[in-house]
């Protein structure tokens, strides 16, 4: 069983919408032993590897392959989505996390 996204006091796996609003600002409180939690050093990249995922792809079908722009844009917008599903996912799966004070 994986120790990542547990509580580091109880073990508690924590829940994975608490991934959706994850940041290294982000503080919450374990729901079985009321600790203050925080998430070890996250990837400062993971935002610019948000918005290339959403940009690259647009940007390709609109300049390079001249796709009208609304589909380009519905594209784009569905990487980016893809890729922030996937991040959260990959949060869930790898970050660690630990008490803090608020
Ligand atoms: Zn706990």
């Amino acid at each position: 069983m994986s120790k990542n996204f547990t509580c580091p006091h109880c073990g508690k796996k924590q829940e994975f919408k608490k991934t959706f609003t994850l940041s290294n600002s982000s503080r919450w409180r374990c729901s079985k032993c009321s600790t203050f939690l925080k998430a070890q050093q996250m990837s400062p990249y993971a935002s610019v590897v948000g918005f290339l995922a959403t940009g690259i792809p647009a940007y390709y079908l609109l300049f390079v392959r001249h796709t009208p722009f609304i589909v380009g844009m519905g594209i784009g917008a569905l990487c980016g989505v893809l890729c922030y599903l996937l991040s959260l996912a990959y949060f869930y799966f790898t970050v660690k996390l630990e008490e803090t004070d608020l």
